[in-house]
């Protein structure tokens, strides 16, 4: 027995040194050839390479960090598909489709942007020499509006496709198609997960391609009870093993930025305490938001006498992988972007992961050896609460913005469209009626001459029918600025230690009438300091997300010059800037409640001015939001004081005035209007899905 304990404790100390090994020499000192010849995908690139000459069709499952989305585009460029057009390459997120770009261009030994490039909204670092390209899914589903054919491309690769978001759903459908009317096209899609049987039925029955993996062992603990706060939880547990446990990296999984700088700030304060005789611990978060020059650290070897610990968001499930873990923690939450019909909006709700999904985070701590997941729940949670699979996006979001696109592309039939798993009929019917009610569909369900407008732009539909609306109106300028403003981070810095000095200089900002003038104010005193750092440094404000909201307002203007509409300001006609954004976000309105706050127009939900917000605490009668929060209670963020004559005028279809005319116009009370449709016009859903296809 002496002998058993002595040996076990060897092992435990050997097991550490064995893991240096591994994990610091090996994979990442390396040579570039050698790293690419040892992955699991290489040992397969003749049989991958000759499946995808002999079928249209491919299907190829392996495990997350085999090769697939780096290598494969590579072989398939050494066989020279790219002689005949781009390859291409379809990532659900954006960090994923930049960093896997970098990534390539290293591999391949040239300039990024050149050779290998990637495209993902308001950014385009692709030339015409590009042979290999990484895009997001979302990006390649709107070339698909010029070109249904996908005439630039050889292949196409539909990356990560077990995520199943709306996007690569759509271009499941609209390469099936594609795929008939090219017979040179190539289409494989890959996936980390075991849908491959369901995804080579839809695709005619292609061939499936696995890639043996090489895992390693995965021990799983539960927690015992509960855990009431799974931050401090994720704390304490990565404390314990850092103090406790051999060596290796720690990856933890959390649901979002705040969250995720939170925990960094708190761990990073608490290992002080520690003294000298642990080693020391390097704190790395990992979240789409964050520049990429610090994204890259994560990359970096462990120096040495140095533990790392990870805080990402779900985004290092599957996108991307980080080599060098041995210890997963998983408090089993996920922030995930789901339709809220009631609200018409779509909200950012932390959610219980599914089992897929504690699945492959698990994973994560087996790629080098072997590994321990803690699971911040019980297993009987585990078990009997989580769902099986993530639900796809397209069954619980809003479709408003794909339909619209479906719609520019002359798609009408969307009952016989060809969804791998058709939404739910009540979401494309609500989305009609939100297209409906923005004038972007004729009575007849067909795509108006406004609603082909807005589908050039690659926003949501309240956001372009404004800005639409505001080349008409004379307040283009501004309105774009206002709305880049909006499609950016937050541009307001406001670190933990000067927080009041941050809001006293943000409140300089602020317009009386609301957020949306308030962020105008910022870019254009901006803009009127030459777009100086100083100005951002001195007034707490993020330079980084300043300069996209100035790339993403350039954009809009290069779509307003190709769709020739004109660009004008209004010369301080705040009212004409206020009712234009009207025109968009009329369904967003709520009015003062004496009791309450305010109350939403729509379905009288209760809500609150967020405190950030520059009305909080002001009473105006009548608002319009760009969306609602759910904490504590339902808040309204980015607000702006409205005239509620405004919503009557703006869309007729939708309100009313209440009551007789000749009551005071300013006390006149707006209702909704229970839409034509929304009662009994069931004729006018069912034609709109059903209209056949137009030649
Ligand atoms: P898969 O798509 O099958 O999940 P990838 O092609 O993304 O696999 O990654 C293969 C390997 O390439 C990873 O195991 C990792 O070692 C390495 N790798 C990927 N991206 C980077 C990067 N940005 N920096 C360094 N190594 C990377
Ligand atoms: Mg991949």
């Amino acid at each position: 027995a002496d002998f058993r304990n002595k040996q076990l404790t060897l092992t435990a100390w050997e097991r550490s040194r064995n893991r240096e090994n591994i994990e610091y020499g090996k994979r990442t000192n390396m040579p570039i050839k050698a790293q690419r010849e040892s992955l699991p995908v290489f040992r397969m690139r003749q049989q991958l390479v000759d499946a995808v000459k002999e079928n249209q069709f491919v299907v190829i499952v392996g495990e997350t960090g085999s090769g697939k989305t780096t290598q494969i585009t590579q072989y398939l460029d050494e066989e020279r598909f790219s002689d005949n057009g781009i390859i291409g390459c379809t990532q659900p997120r954006r960090v994923a489709a930049v960093s896997v770009a970098k990534r390539v261009s290293e591999e391949m030994g040239c300039r990024l942007g050149e050779d290998v490039g990637y495209t993902i909204r308001f950014e385009d670092e692709t030339s015409p020499q590009t042979r290999i390209k990484y895009m997001t899914d979302g990006m390649l589903q709107r070339e698909a509006l010029l070109d249904p054919a996908m005439r630039k491309y050889s292949v196409i690769l539909l990356d990560e496709a077990h995520e199943r978001t709306i996007a690569t759903d759509v271009l499941f459908a609209l390469l099936k198609e594609a795929a008939v009317k090219r017979p040179d096209l190539r289409v494989i899609v890959t996936s980390a997960t075991l849908d491959a049987e369901k995804f080579s039925a839809y695709f005619l029955d292609c061939p499936v391609i696995k890639i043996p993996g090489r895992t390693f062992p995965v021990d799983v603990l539960y927690s015992q009870t509960p855990q009431l706060d799974y931050i401090e939880s994720t704390l304490d547990t990565v404390m314990e093993i850092h103090i406790n446990e051999g060596r290796g990296d720690i990856l933890v999984f959390l649901t979002g930025q705040e969250e995720i700088d939170t925990c960094c700030e708190v761990l990073f304060e608490r290992v002080k305490t520690l003294g000298d005789t642990i080693q020391e611990l390097l704190i790395l978060p990992v979240y789409s938001a964050l520049p990429s020059e610090v994204q890259s650290k994560i990359f970096e070897p462990t120096p040495p006498n140095c533990r790392k610990v990870i805080f990402a968001t779900n985004i290092a499930e599957t996108s991307i992988t980080i080599d060098g873990i041995y210890y997963v923690v998983d408090p089993g939450f996920a922030k995930i972007n789901t339709y809220n019909p009631r609200m018409g909006m779509e909200q950012l709700v932390v959610s219980p992961i599914s089992q897929a999904q504690a699945n492959q985070r698990k994973g994560r701590a087996g790629r080098t050896g072997a590994g321990k997941c803690y699971r911040l729940y019980t297993e009987s949670a585990f078990l009997n609460e989580m769902m099986p699979n993530t639900i796809p996006e397209i069954q619980r979001q809003n479709l408003s913005y794909t339909i619209l696109m479906l719609k520019a592309m002359g798609i009408n039939d969307l009952l016989n469209f060809e969804f791998m798993d058709p939404p739910p009929r009540v979401s494309m019917i609500g989305a009609l009626e939100d297209l409906y009610n923005l004038q972007a569909l004729y009575d007849d369900g067909k795509l108006s001459k406004l609603g082909g407008l807005m589908s050039q732009f690659p926003m949501e539909p309240a956001l372009s029918k404004a800005l639409i609306e505001s080349t008409s109106r004379g307040c283009s300028d501004e309105v774009s600025t206002i709305i880049s403003m909006l499609s950016v981070q937050n541009v307001f810095y406001r670190p933990r230690d000067k927080q009041q000095e941050a809001d006293n200089k943000k409140v300089r900002f602020h317009h009386p009438y609301g957020d949306h003038l308030t962020l105008l104010n910022v870019y254009n005193r901006w803009r009127d300091d030459n777009y100086s750092k100083t100005f951002c440094l001195n007034n707490y404000l993020h330079e980084r997300h300043l300069k996209r909201a100035r790339d993403v307002k350039l954009q809009l203007l290069n779509v307003f010059k190709k769709l020739q509409l004109p660009v004008s300001n209004s010369n301080g006609d705040i009212d004409m800037i206020r009712s234009t954004l009207v025109s968009g976000f009329f369904r967003n309105a709520a009015k003062r409640d004496s009791q309450t706050g305010y109350k939403t127009i729509t379905d009288g939900t209760s809500v609150s001015v967020h405190p950030s917000s520059a009305l909080f605490g002001k009473d105006y009668d009548c608002v319009i939001y760009h969306n609602l929060v759910l904490t504590t209670r339902e808040y309204m963020s980015h607000v702006t004081a409205i005239d509620a004559r405004w919503l009557v005028e703006s869309a007729p279809h939708f309100y009313k005035v209440a009551g007789a005319e000749s009551e005071s116009r300013k006390r006149a009370k707006i209702v909704p209007l229970h839409n034509k449709f929304s009662q009994n016009q069931d004729s006018w859903r069912l034609s709109s899905l059903r209209q056949t296809k137009e030649k």
